[in-house]
This record gives structure tokens, sequence and C-alpha cells, in this order.
């Protein structure tokens, strides 16, 4: 992209999701925004992208990255798609108040879906207004780029820009629009839409452009639709492994939420857990605790059903019968299980510091969840606390402990097993510390960055915490009050989808 004579900013787009059958989306344009202002621009990840950040900072860039100019090239479209939510099947759902801008060949030579959030209606917007208040993009932009540093697959911001106009929630709020990168927007609720319908050759349609865009292998495989659900179901098992490391719950794992590519996807509701309990809940609209942390892979596998589902007659086709079809589902889904359990223990072994899988891992591993749950111990830093015990220079890890002497008992079993491994204490120790952050988006960090710029339209805490965010895995003199848990006073314990 650059600025050319014209002072025309150019985005390279190519666009495939455009060429597909028009009920596929409803090509809609975004809405002007009256006084687009950048808020922020992700410099690098425009870098990777391709494209020209000065010119995407330029009035023209931030024009259309508030939606107010349709860039050359651009073919806006709102995206169709279904979706259960809480469990209830929602026939049409689609893009309510984003907008497909195009896509884009990043420098890794992967294709990307640049899409805009919060700009303004669609012909999927039912009684909503398509817009996005100030606080939930500032909180998406945090969280998704911190989950990305820390190598979790997701959707990633480009840019956050405010529109200059008010958005009507609970209070009047100042509006703003995400732009968000994907390597794709194809959900699970996407493939609904379509069976929802029997469309059948939409659903083969909408499968083999997955696959091409996501899974090429499966296009050469002997049954090609069981592959694709394969990949789907192993990228996601590691995905909510990952998750689950991290203290990660997304709050909302509706099946319109839930990515073809394998990636995070909208970041409402979600929290990471501070003190420990497995079954933690935050989104203030889960009351049954449907996405509670420990309920994350039984509600992946639930979404993966879903999708299944959809599949159905593309597998019985395959597979040349509809007995035959439904097992190839039903042995695809069963991986989903094995593969969320290998991948979580891998993690976690790693997090203690073991390299090599002997028996008793996982069963010391939850020996130790069950310690920290019992004494409301802070998942983070309990993990990073092991680091410094591992190289034996501190004790601060038992202080996470409500009785410390529980992990007291814990640890002589972890140092014997520890005993099993040869590694110098200080090269475990700097293994462990680049699994274990000390620094992630604490709930009352994030909402006090959001806090500040819509209440005092003052950025600066929220750049700090990008900041310290950008580099959570060594500790830097300063920087303490981030890597501590919120003071009662300061604790965030219910979370909104803010839409
Ligand atoms: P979400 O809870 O963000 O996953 O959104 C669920 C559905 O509601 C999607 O179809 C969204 O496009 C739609 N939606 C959410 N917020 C709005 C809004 N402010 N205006 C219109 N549609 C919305
Ligand atoms: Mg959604």
């Amino acid at each position: 992209m650059s600025v050319s004579e014209q002072g025309k900013v150019r985005l390279p787009f190519d666009n495939s999701y455009a060429r597909l059958p028009e009920r596929f989306y409803a090509r809609v344009a975004p809405s002007i925004a009256p006084a687009p202002a950048l808020i922020k621009l992700n410099v690098q990840l425009a870098a990777a992208l391709g494209l020209d950040a000065e010119a995407l900072a330029s009035p023209e860039g931030v024009a259309i990255l508030a939606g107010s100019r349709v860039g050359e090239g651009s073919e806006p479209l709102a995206m169709a798609y279904a979706g259960h939510q809480f469990g209830n099947f929602v026939r049409q759902l689609g893009d309510g108040r984003a907008n497909l801008l195009g896509e884009v060949i990043g420098l890794d030579g992967v294709r990307y879906d640049i899409q805009l959030k919060g700009s303004g209606r669609t012909p999927f917007s039912r009684n909503g207004d398509g817009r996005a208040a100030l606080g939930p993009v500032l909180r998406e932009y945090i969280v998704s780029e911190a989950m990305a540093t820390m190598g979790v697959p997701t959707t990633r911001s480009l840019a956050a820009v405010a529109t200059g106009q008010a958005v009507f929630r609970e209070n009047v709020l100042p509006g703003a629009v995400l732009t968000r990168v994907a390597t794709s927007h194809l959900r699970v609720g996407t493939f609904q839409y379509f069976f929802a319908q029997r469309d059948v050759e939409g659903t083969r349609t909408l499968a083999d452009y997955a696959i091409a865009r996501h899974y090429p292998e499966a296009a050469h495989a002997q049954r090609r639709y069981r592959a694709f659900l394969d990949g789907v179901v192993a990228r996601q098992a590691r995905l909510v492994a990952q998750w689950m490391q991290l203290g990660f719950i997304h709050g909302v794992m509706n099946t319109d939420n839930t990515s073809i590519s394998g990636e995070t996807i909208d970041y409402g509701p979600c929290a990471f857990i501070e003190a420990y309990h497995s079954r933690t809940v935050f989104s203030s609209i889960d009351h049954q605790g449907r996405y509670s942390n420990s309920n994350q892979p039984h509600a992946m596998h639930w979404n993966l059903a879903r999708l299944a589902e959809t599949l159905l007659p593309l597998l019985m086709e395959e597979e040349g019968g509809d007995e035959a079809g439904l097992a190839s589902a039903y042995a695809a889904l069963e991986q989903f299980g094995v593969q969320f359990e290998a991948a979580l223990n891998e993690g976690m072994r790693k997090k203690i510091g073991l390299a090599a899988e002997r028996e008793g891992d996982t069963a010391l591993v939850e020996d130790l969840l069950n310690r920290m749950e019992e004494n409301r111990a802070d998942f983070t830093l309990t993990f990073r606390g092991l680091c410094s015990a591992a190289a034996g220079t501190g004790d601060d890890v038992r202080k996470m402990f409500a009785d410390p002497a529980a992990f007291d008992t814990w640890e002589v079993a972890w140092r014997a097993r520890l005993a099993q491994e040869e590694m110098p204490s200080e090269e475990r120790a700097a293994r462990m510390r680049r699994t274990n952050p000390v620094y992630i988006p604490r709930n009352h960090l994030v909402e006090a960055a959001l806090r500040s710029a819509t209440d005092d339209k003052d950025f600066q805490p929220f750049e700090d915490l990008l900041a310290v965010l950008a580099n959570p895995y060594e500790e830097r003199a300063g920087l303490e009050r981030y890597a501590l848990p919120a003071r009662p006073e300061e604790y965030v314990s219910k979370t909104f989808c803010g839409t």
C-alpha cells in the first residue's frame, strides 16, 4: 500500500469471499463516522501484512479504518451465519456490526481478512445499532494482542479508531471501530447457516472454500470432508488446551464464536483467572456456568458436534452410506478428547518444568491445581513462582497459598520428579519462564485502562498496558503492580459483552 500522487491510500485487496455465491453474504458499505480519529495503529502487524503504516495513519487511511471511506479494491460485505447461543439455535445471526472490507496476502503468504467491527448497521443487525463502544474495542485490542504475543492462535487487532459518534448503552459512550484481522471469519455458525436451510450445495461450497484456505492438505485426502473435520477438531483441541494453560476463560463460546481456522475469536466477556478455581465464570450472562473454565473443552466438543452435523450429507456421500457417514463423524469427534488431553498434559508438564513424559505427571499437576484451588492461589503467579523455585532462587511461590504448607508437601513430590530429569536448574528455570508469563491482561488493569480512555480521554494507561504485555515473560523493574493480582477493592468478578 502506498500514498500515491493523488493521495490515494491503496490496500492490496485480493478478495475471495466476495467471489462466493450471493447468498453467502450481503454487500453493504460501512457507515460514515462523523469524526474519525486514530487511537492506535498496530505498526508491526501492518508491516507483516505488507501494509504501509504511514499511509494507514494518514487522514484518508483513518477514514478507511473508521468505515467512512471505501478503499480501492475493497468490496465490503457482511457475512451470513447462524449459531447456537448458550445452546439455543438462531437461524440467522450474521455480521450485525461488522464489515469485511476484503482480504490481503501477508508477507508470510497467508490470506488475511481485514474486517471492521462497529462500523454500522447491516441487513443482519436485527435490533442492534451496528456500533461498538470504545471500551470493548480497546479490550479486544489489548487481549487479542496479548494472546498473539503468548503464542495463542487468535484474530489480531490492526487498529482502533474513534468515530466521534455517541453510542447508547446503559450510558452514553464514545463510539469506536476495531480493525480485526483473521485468517478468515468462517465460524461453525457459518456452516450451520446452510445446514439450517438444507442447502447442501452451499455447505459443499463453503467446505471446499474452508479447505482451500485453511486445510489444503485435506483437498488431497481420500475423504476430504472427514480430513477437514479432523483438522478443525485437532486445531480446536490444541487451542482450548492453550487457553487453559494460561487460565484464559473465553466466556461466550457460542458456535458463532468458534472459528473454523482454530483462532480465538470474539473477545467479549473473556477474562483470565486470578485465584484459581476450576469452575470460574466471569461473564455476567453465563448464569449456569456453561462456559466456565473447566467446561471449556466440553463446550468446544459440543460445538464441534454441531459442525459435524452440518457436514453429515457430505460425509455420508464420501463414505457411500448413511451409517458409515455417521460413524465417520463420531470417529472424528472422538479424537477431540484424546487430543485435548494430550495437548493440555504436554503444556502443563512444561509449565512445571518437565521435559519428558512419565506416568504420574498428570496426577502431579492435578494435585497442584487442587491445592491451588483450596488455597486460592493466583494461577499466573504460582506457575511463575515455580520458575524461581526450580532455580532455587526464591520461595515466593508458597506465599501464594492460603496455607503455605499445602505447597510444601506438593513441592517434595515435585522435586523428586524433577530429580529424574538431568537438566541444569538455571536452564530449566529459563525454559519455564518462557511458558509461564509474569504479566497477563489482568481484569482490573484492563478495566482501569478502559475507564481512563472512556471517562477521561486518557489513553496512556492503555498504551502502558500494551507495552507491558508486549513482553510478558521478562520481569522488569518498576512494573511490579502489573504482575500483582487485584486488591479486594479492585477485583473484577463480572465481565460484560458490552455490545
Ligand atoms: P456477539 O455476542 O458479539 O458474538 O454477537 C452475536 C450476534 O449479535 C452477531 O450476529 C453480531 O453481529 C450481533 N451484534 C452484536 N452486537 C451488535 C450491535 N451493536 N448491533 C448489531 N448487531 C450486533
Ligand atoms: Mg460473535
